[in-house]
């Protein structure tokens, strides 16, 4: 105990990469000889005995597990820590994923190693995080999230943090396997697999619930949401995803409790809006959001869309869209699906400009930064999403055009085909004829004089023309409007 205060009184916060090379050449192997492990913490081996015993312990021949589906990733991170001497566990999503025989999208452990212990055992590691210290051990191309069992972050004499509204904003103070099971949020993510004895430790019933098909939460509702409201949003999206239904005191909070969600960062809404759109069934989780009173607020966009007509149409279209993608193994753009999101506000911002006597492309592109600006904001979506979404817009008058020239330079461009996917959309939820994504899908599609024959007559303005064709200098006149920016008009 005095060691580890001295430890972390003097000892430099962050290790630098050369210094912790020389630990690291030893790494691989557990901590023997001299140095002895200082890894259990105190409260980890008062609760120890009693750990195991308030477990349930399901066998193979119940839970039928097939280890053969970890990750090669999976497997050594237990081994390694095992071997050094640590308890070691596949927990939460993966777990529950097997049981409901789904193949888990990544394998967390959870250990008693400290993250510095877990840190030396793993020459490729390194320790992330500040609300949770987590380490990351690298093998490839797959990374394994590991973490220490949490404590209650009631302790006095951890490092947390609570608000007072009850919101826990740091947690890091250590504790039993017991500890953490009940820090979880359902039942169903608080079991622990030993690949090697592969037993299932369960702590909460959760087993029980999952054969129930039922998603529960662990404690008092009301607490647990109001420490971490993101948990009502979690119970939404995986009640969707997981076909598991909401137990009843599970959900009824959920409603009055919804406002909660006003305080958390909007970089965490975002994560977890993120994971609920592209989870593969975004369409019921945003209906469940909706029927539990979460989306006002929480999604402004929502909020303004749901409420036209053709607004809902192309928003719930998208989500289709992205559904059908994720389920059939693609992937899916993050840029493409909140540029839909947004796509009837921004086009209501352009009618405005476009009212107030503004020519439609420079209306364009004050309504795209002002949505942007405004929702980008509210709700955290990084540069590299809003430069995209940018591009999928810009390029939509273009579409319209589909003579001389101009439909040509359009197929090369790097963002036609998200671009084309967002007029095919918009063509679908009735904002534009058929026939416009079709002609685009018959034109993308035809041989070099079959694409000549399609092009509409030129009845743009003369006066347009002769002024567009004078600035490329006769060469290529495709690149320089790679961006669709530069319609004159
Ligand atoms: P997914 O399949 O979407 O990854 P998951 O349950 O694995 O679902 P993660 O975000 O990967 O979700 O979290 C891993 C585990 O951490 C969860 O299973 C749960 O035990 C715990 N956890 C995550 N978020 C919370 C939270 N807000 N409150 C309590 N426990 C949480
Ligand atoms: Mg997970």
């Amino acid at each position: 105990m005095i060691k580890k205060l001295f430890n972390k009184i003097f000892k430099p916060k962050n290790i630098k990469p050369e210094a912790s090379k020389t630990q690291h050449a030893q790494a691989n192997r557990p901590i023997l000889g001299t140095k002895k492990p200082t890894r259990r913490h105190p409260d980890v081996n008062k609760h120890k005995a009693a750990s195991k015993s308030s477990a349930l312990t399901i066998s193979h021949k119940t839970h039928k597990i097939d280890r053969t589906l970890l990750s090669s990733g999976a497997h050594k991170t237990i081994e390694g820590l095992q071997k050094a001497g640590f308890e070691a566990y596949i927990v939460g999503g993966a777990v529950r994923d097997l049981l409901l025989n789904r193949i888990p999208k990544d394998f967390d452990i959870a250990t008693d190693a400290t993250p510095e212990e877990v840190n030396r055992v793993f020459r490729r590691s390194r320790i992330i995080g500040r609300r949770f210290r987590l380490v990351h051990v690298l093998f490839g191309d797959e990374t394994i999230e590991v973490s220490t069992f949490r404590g209650s972050h009631l302790e006095i004499d951890g490092d947390s943090k609570v608000t007072d509204s009850g919101r826990i904003i740091r947690d890091n103070v250590f504790g039993s396997i017991v500890d953490d099971a009940v820090r979880r949020d359902f039942t169903a993510n608080a079991l622990y697999y030993d690949p090697s004895s592969q037993e299932v430790l369960d702590f909460h019933n959760g087993y029980a619930d999952i054969e129930a098909g039922i998603l529960r939460m662990i404690g008092l509702p009301e607490t647990r949401y109001a420490e971490d409201p993101v948990r009502m949003l979690r119970a939404v999206r995986l009640s969707a995803k997981l076909g598991l239904k909401l137990e009843s005191g599970t959900q009824a909070p959920i409603a009055k409790m919804a406002d909660l969600l006003q305080d958390v960062p909007p970089s965490r809404l975002f994560d977890e809006m993120l994971k609920l759109f592209l989870s593969g069934h975004a369409i019921e989780s945003v209906s469940a959001l909706r029927e539990q009173h979460l989306h006002h607020g929480l999604l402004p966009m929502l909020d303004v869309v749901l409420e036209q007509p053709m607004g809902e149409r192309f928003v719930m279209l998208a989500l289709q869209n992205t559904d059908d993608r994720i389920l059939s193994g693609k992937t899916a753009n993050p840029s493409f699906l909140f540029a839909t999101l947004l796509w009837h506000e921004m086009l209501a911002a352009w009618q405005t400009y476009q009212a107030e006597g503004r020519h439609a492309i420079p209306a364009l592109h004050l309504a795209m930064s002002e949505v942007i600006a405004t929702q980008a904001e509210k709700l955290a979506i990084h540069n590299r999403y809003t430069a995209t979404m940018k591009e999928i817009w810009g390029l939509q008058p273009r579409f319209e055009q589909r003579a001389g020239k101009r439909p040509f330079g359009l197929l090369t461009h790097p963002r036609y085909r998200a671009a084309y996917d967002f007029l095919l959309l918009r063509c679908e939820s009735g904002e534009l004829p058929m026939e416009v994504g079709e002609w685009w899908t018959d034109f993308a599609n035809a041989e070099g004089d079959e694409r000549a024959a399609m092009l509409q007559a030129d009845t743009a303005p003369k006066k347009r023309r002769k002024r567009s064709r004078k600035k490329p200098s006769g060469t290529n006149a495709a690149p320089s409007s790679a961006v669709g920016n530069n319609e004159s008009d």
